[in-house]
């Protein structure tokens, strides 16, 4: 029986993205359990339209302020509201009218209407990773002050969070985040030094939005979610292990204090990690492809070549020394990324202008979160200012 009163009322920050598209897909599968309240896109403005005549949500988003017209036009006959800019992302996310969040923005754009919902009171379905590597103490503290869940939809997080459903007064050794290696797994820098974006941008086992495939072949990625899982977990630098699993079946593992080590399997498919967190406690049935060991016989592991992928020794260094240096990462890291994809820089420039700008940059040992927006607008100045020389 349709039961609305039920239902699960979601808003996608970042709803025309690879997550956020993926998300809607989730929730049009389970329509008794999961409405989606509020959408937000940055530029997107023609899916934005297409997905809220859709889903029906209460509210848009538009980022682009120069969209809302055409997006007003087209949602009013639905009496869908629309809103537009930045700051409307944080009043929205202000509002009482929705139970849960998934932060699918990309970057440190998701910062703000992230902390807006958690002092709103409002459960996370956490994907944008950068909101815990910029600012990790001040959101978890926040969260904690108005007891608000954070539930990993990264899927090594997710794998992490789930091997811990059960053992909340048992000990962590140690966890074990699984990398696939990305692209260039096995290639040493004098190959790396003539890569092009479109090689880059072809990830072997995930299909993702462009940042993100950039950051796993440089192996950043791996390094923010260290640092997400630091704060997510609560776990000190040395309790977090990388090792490369070309295969992505396991999705992470939980070592404990007897020895014992729990991991998380399936293919490798964001819809799995994304229903658990709307779902969580429960689990959803669905029909996603299974793993099954006929397909996928070996499964193998690596240590991590932190020589050649020199962001991810960076990101250990970050995530080691604290304050406000993983903030300043992150930010000359998007800059970077931004610039690669934009035929600017090559892949080992990233390297050198994410070093460069750490080295830079003022280190704030305990920083509060206007020292978080400062750090970051410092370090995007001066990794832009390395690009234009
Ligand atoms: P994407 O680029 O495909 O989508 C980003 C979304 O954010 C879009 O809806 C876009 O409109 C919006 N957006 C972009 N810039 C914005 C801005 N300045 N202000 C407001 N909105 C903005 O990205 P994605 O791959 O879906 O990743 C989203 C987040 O999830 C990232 O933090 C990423 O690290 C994380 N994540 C993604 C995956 C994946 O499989 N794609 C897996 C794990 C974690
Ligand atoms: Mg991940």
């Amino acid at each position: 029986m349709h039961q609305p009163s039920m239902q699960k009322r979601i808003a996608i920050f970042g709803s025309t993205g690879s997550i956020g598209t993926q998300a809607l897909d989730v929730i049009a599968a389970n329509p008794t359990l999961f409405s989606a309240e509020i959408l937000t896109a940055q530029q997107n403005e023609q899916l934005l339209i297409e997905q809220a005549k859709r889903f029906r949500p209460n509210m848009v988003v538009i980022g682009d302020p120069n969209k809302y017209t055409i997006v007003k036009e087209a949602l009013d006959p639905l009496a869908i509201k629309v809103f537009a800019g930045v700051a409307a992302l944080e009043e929205v996310a202000a509002l009482d009218c929705y139970d849960q969040m998934l932060a699918a923005i990309v970057g440190y754009a998701g910062l703000r209407p992230t902390l807006a919902a958690i002092r709103n009171r409002k459960s996370i379905a956490l994907a944008n990773k950068e909101t815990l590597v910029i600012a990790g103490d001040i959101v978890m503290q926040t969260a904690f002050e108005n007891k608000v869940p954070i539930i990993p939809v990264d899927s090594e997080h997710s794998a992490i969070f789930q091997c811990l459903v059960g053992e909340v007064h048992n000990k962590i050794e140690k966890v074990i985040l699984t990398a696939s290696g990305g692209p260039f797994l096995g290639k040493k820098t004098n190959y790396l030094v003539n890569v092009k974006k479109e090689h880059a941008l072809q990830h072997p086992n995930w299909s993702m939005g462009a940042k993100i495939t950039i950051d796993s072949a440089t192996l950043m990625n791996k390094g923010l979610e260290m640092i997400e899982a630091r704060w997510l977990f609560n776990l000190k630098p040395s309790e977090i292990q990388v090792v490369i699993h070309p295969q992505s079946i396991i999705h992470s593992l939980v070592q404990f204090h007897d020895g014992s080590i729990k991991a998380q399997m399936s293919l490798p498919d964001m819809k799995l990690p994304i229903q658990y967190a709307l779902a969580f406690p429960n689990r959803i049935g669905n029909q996603f492809p299974r793993y099954d060991f006929k397909s996928v016989r070996h499964l193998t592991f690596e240590d991590p070549d932190v020589k050649t992928f020199r962001n991810l020794a960076l990101a250990m260094e970050a995530l080691e020394k604290g304050g406000n240096l993983a903030c300043v990462m992150n930010a000359a890291n998007e800059i970077v990324v931004f610039a690669f994809l934009k035929n600017r820089i090559n892949f080992l420039d990233m390297t050198t202008i994410i070093e460069k700008t750490m080295q830079r940059i003022p280190f704030i040992q305990h920083p509060t979160l206007e020292d978080y927006f400062e750090s970051d607008a410092a370090a995007r100045n001066f990794a832009a200012d390395q690009i234009n020389l």
